[in-house]
C-alpha cells in the first residue's frame, strides 16, 4: 500500500473502519447531521447566536453523548469513556465549528470529576442524565481569580451532620445555563480544605447570572453563576481536601486535551475552503495559487496542520497507557494543549494570508475558524503556563534516561478509566527514554538536521544550563521553552509519522520547518538575553542551522501535496468550491 500523503480529517472521505461498529456509527451520524444542516444553516445561526439545539436532540436521539461519556459498566453495552473514539468526536466536531465541540469538552470537564470520585449515587444518576441527552458543566474559574487557583473563593459551609450551604460565584462556565450537574471547584469554609461539589442549574438557589457574550462562539454559551446558600448534602459532594483540587487538575489534563483534536478539525476545514478557494479563483487571468508565495503558504499551512495531527494522535497513545509507573503524558498533554493549538493559530494566519477578504465573510468556515482558533490555547490560562510546566520536564528527558516498553498505536476497545487515576506534583521525577530511538532509521536530510539542533541545544544544557536564579523567570526561559516544546513535539511527530506509515515527502518538509522554528526562538534568545559564551555559542549553533533549500522539491511538493487537495472535500452549501 502507498505511504500516506495527508492525515487531514476528511469528512467526505470517511469510512470510519478502524473503530468498532458503534464507535463509527456515531461518527458517521455526526457527519450526515452537519452535512444535511449545510455551512448556510450554521454560520446564519452563529451569527443570530441561537444555541445548538437541533444538534443536541439529535445527539440524544442517537445517545452519542451517553455512548462516548459514560464510564464503562454505567451505561449501555457500548458505554465507554475511549479516548480512541471521544477524541476524533472532538476533531470531527471542531471540523465543523468550535461551537459544536465546546459543549462536549465542557461535557467532559464537568463529568470526569464525578468519574474520577467514589460518589456512586453521582455517578448513577449521571449516566441516566447523559441517556436523557444533557450536557454538563465545569466550574473551575473565578472572574476575580482566572489562572490563579489557590485564590478560589466559593465556598461550602457545614451547617448540619452530612449538609452544607454552597455559595459563591462562577465565571465563564461553559453550558452553565443548561446543565443538570455543575462539578463545582471551592473551599469548605470550616475546615480550609479543598471541595468538589455538585449543583443543579434548574435548583431555585442557583441564580444563573448572565450569558458572558464571547462574540465568536454563536451557537454555544460561556457564563456566570452563582450559588446562592444552595442547599447540599453529603450526596452532592465529590471530595474533599487536597484529592479534590487534584481532581480539578486531574479534569482539565481531560478535557482540554480534546482541544488538540478540535484544532486538528479547525484548520482542517479551513484549509480546504483556502486550498480550493485560492486555486479557482482567477486574478489577472491566473489562478491565484500561481503567486509562488501563495504556494509556500498553502504549502506550510499543510505540513503543520499534519505535524499537529500526527502529535495528537501519538500524545493520546501516551495517554492511553499512562499509570503510576509511566507519567509521560504529563510532558506530552501540555504540549497537546498549548503546541498543537497554537500551531493552529500559525495555520490560520496563514490560511487568511492566502484568501484574504473571503476570511472574513461570515458564510465561509474560515471566517469562523480565523476567529476562534485562538480561543483554543488562551483558554487554559494561556500558552505560557503550560509552558512553564514543560520546562519542568527539560532536565530528566535529555539527563534522567529509562527504557520503557514500546508502545504501538493504541487503538483497542477500552475504557480508559486509568486517566481518572492521575496524581498531581513529582514532574521532575518523571523519566525518558533516549529521545535518539526516534530518529534511527530515518535518513531524511530534514531530520538529521534537526537532530544536529536537539543535540546543540543538549550540549547547551550540558556544558552551561540556564542559571538557577533564573529558572523561574519566564521571561529569560521563554525560548528554552519553546525550543525544548519543538524537540518533544518532533519526537512525537516523528514517533507517529513510522507508525502511521506517513509519506517521507511530507515528513521532511515537515521537519524542513521544525529547523527553521527552532532557529527563531534561538535567535530570539540571542537578541533579548543576557547569555554566556558558551550559551551564545550553543545558540548561534541553533539560530544557523539551515533546512536543505530545494526549490525544485518545494514544487514538487505543492503540486503532489497540496494543489491536489482542491476540492477534496466541500461543504454542502459552501459558498467556495
Ligand atoms: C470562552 C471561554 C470559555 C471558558 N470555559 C470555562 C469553563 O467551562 N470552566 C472554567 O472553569 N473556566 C472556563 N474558562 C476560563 C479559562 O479557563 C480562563 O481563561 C483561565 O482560567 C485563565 O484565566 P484568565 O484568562 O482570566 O487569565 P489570568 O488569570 O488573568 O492570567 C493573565 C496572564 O497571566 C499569565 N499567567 C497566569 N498564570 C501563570 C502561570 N502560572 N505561569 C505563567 N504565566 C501565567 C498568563 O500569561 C495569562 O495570560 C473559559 C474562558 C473563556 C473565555
Amino acid at each position: 500500500m502507498s505511504k500516506k500523503k495527508s492525515m487531514l480529517f476528511n469528512p467526505q472521505a470517511f469510512d470510519g473502519a478502524e473503530y468498532d461498529q458503534k464507535s463509527s456509527r456515531m461518527m458517521k451520524d455526526t457527519i450526515a447531521f452537519f452535512e444535511r444542516k449545510g455551512l448556510k444553516a450554521i454560520r446564519a445561526e452563529n451569527d443570530k447566536k441561537l444555541w445548538q439545539d437541533d444538534w443536541m436532540k439529535y445527539q440524544r436521539d442517537k445517545q452519542i453523548f451517553a455512548t462516548a461519556l459514560t464510564a464503562e459498566g454505567y451505561g449501555d453495552g457500548d458505554a465507554r469513556f475511549d479516548l480512541y473514539r471521544l477524541c476524533p468526536m472532538s476533531e470531527i466536531l471542531g471540523f465543523y465549528g468550535f461551537a459544536y465541540q465546546y459543549p462536549l469538552q465542557v461535557s467532559i470537564l464537568g463529568v470526569s470529576p464525578i468519574w474520577m470520585g467514589n460518589n456512586e449515587e453521582q455517578k448513577k444518576e449521571l449516566a441516566e442524565q447523559l441517556k436523557e441527552g444533557h450536557v454538563f458543566a465545569f466550574g473551575m474559574s473565578e472572574k476575580e481569580h482566572g489562572a490563579d487557583l489557590y485564590s478560589n473563593a466559593c465556598t461550602i459551609s457545614p451547617t448540619d451532620e452530612g449538609c452544607y450551604v454552597a455559595n459563591g460565584n462562577k465565571y465563564y462556565i461553559g453550558n452553565a445555563h443548561i446543565a443538570p450537574k455543575v462539578a463545582t471547584m471551592g473551599k469548605n469554609s470550616k475546615t480550609g480544605e479543598w471541595a468538589f461539589w455538585v449543583v443543579d442549574s434548574r435548583h431555585r438557589n442557583y441564580k444563573y447570572v448572565k450569558d458572558i457574550v464571547c462574540e465568536d462562539i454563536g451557537q454555544a454559551r460561556v457564563g456566570e453563576y452563582e450559588m446562592v446558600e444552595y442547599p447540599l448534602t453529603d450526596r452532592d459532594i465529590l471530595k474533599q481536601g487536597d484529592e479534590a483540587f487534584a481532581d480539578g487538575l486531574s479534569s482539565v489534563n481531560i478535557g482540554k486535551f480534546q482541544l488538540g483534536f478540535c484544532s486538528c478539525g479547525i484548520v482542517a476545514h479551513a484549509f480546504f475552503e483556502a486550498v480550493t478557494h485560492a486555486n479557482r479563483r482567477i486574478i489577472y487571468g491566473k489562478p491565484v495559487t500561481n503567486f509562488p508565495h501563495i504556494r509556500a503558504f498553502l504549502s506550510e499551512a499543510f505540513c503543520r496542520i499534519n505535524a499537529m495531527k500526527l502529535y495528537a494522535l501519538r500524545s493520546r497513545d501516551y495517554f492511553r497507557v499512562m499509570s503510576e509507573e509511566d507519567r509521560r503524558y504529563l510532558i506530552f498533554n501540555p504540549i497537546q494543549k498549548m503546541k498543537v493549538c497554537t500551531e493552529g493559530g500559525a495555520v490560520m494566519n496563514l490560511l487568511m494570508d492566502v484568501v484574504c477578504a473571503k476570511g472574513y465573510e461570515n458564510d465561509t468556515y474560515i471566517s469562523d475558524a480565523r476567529s476562534t482558533v485562538d480561543y483554543l490555547y488562551r483558554l487554559e490560562g494561556t500558552a505560557h503556563v503550560n509552558l512553564a510546566l514543560v520546562l519542568k520536564f527539560m532536565r530528566n528527558y535529555f539527563f534522567g534516561l529509562v527504557s520503557y516498553a514500546e508502545i504501538g498505536i493504541v487503538s483497542e476497545q477500552k475504557d480508559d478509566a486509568n486517566i481518572f487515576k492521575q496524581r498531581i506534583g513529582g514532574l521532575a521525577k518523571v523519566k525518558f527514554p533516549d529521545y535518539k530511538k526516534a530518529y534511527e532509521d530515518i535518513a531524511l536530510p530534514n531530520v538529521k538536521i534537526f537532530l544536529s539542533q536537539v543535540e546543540s541545544f543538549r550540549s547547551l544544557l550540558a556544558e552551561d544550563p540556564p542559571p538557577e536564579h533564573l529558572l523561574k523567570n519566564m521571561d529569560y526561559m521563554l525560548n528554552y521553552g519553546e525550543i525544548f516544546t519543538m524537540i518533544v513535539y518532533a519526537q512525537l511527530v516523528l514517533e507517529s509519522a513510522k507508525l502511521n506509515d506517513v509519506a517521507d515527502g511530507l515528513l521532511d518538509q515537515i521537519f524542513a520547518l521544525f529547523i527553521k522554528d527552532t532557529g527563531k526562538y534561538a535567535l530570539a534568545q540571542l537578541n533579548t538575553q543576557n547569555n554566556s559564551e558558551v550559551q551564545a555559542r550553543w545558540l548561534q549553533a541553533i539560530a544557523l542551522t539551515a533546512p536543505v533549500v530545494d526549490k525544485e522539491k518545494d514544487d514538487l511538493f505543492w503540486k503532489e501535496y497540496v494543489a491536489s487537495q482542491d476540492g477534496a472535500y466541500v461543504m454542502t452549501d459552501s459558498v467556495i468550491g
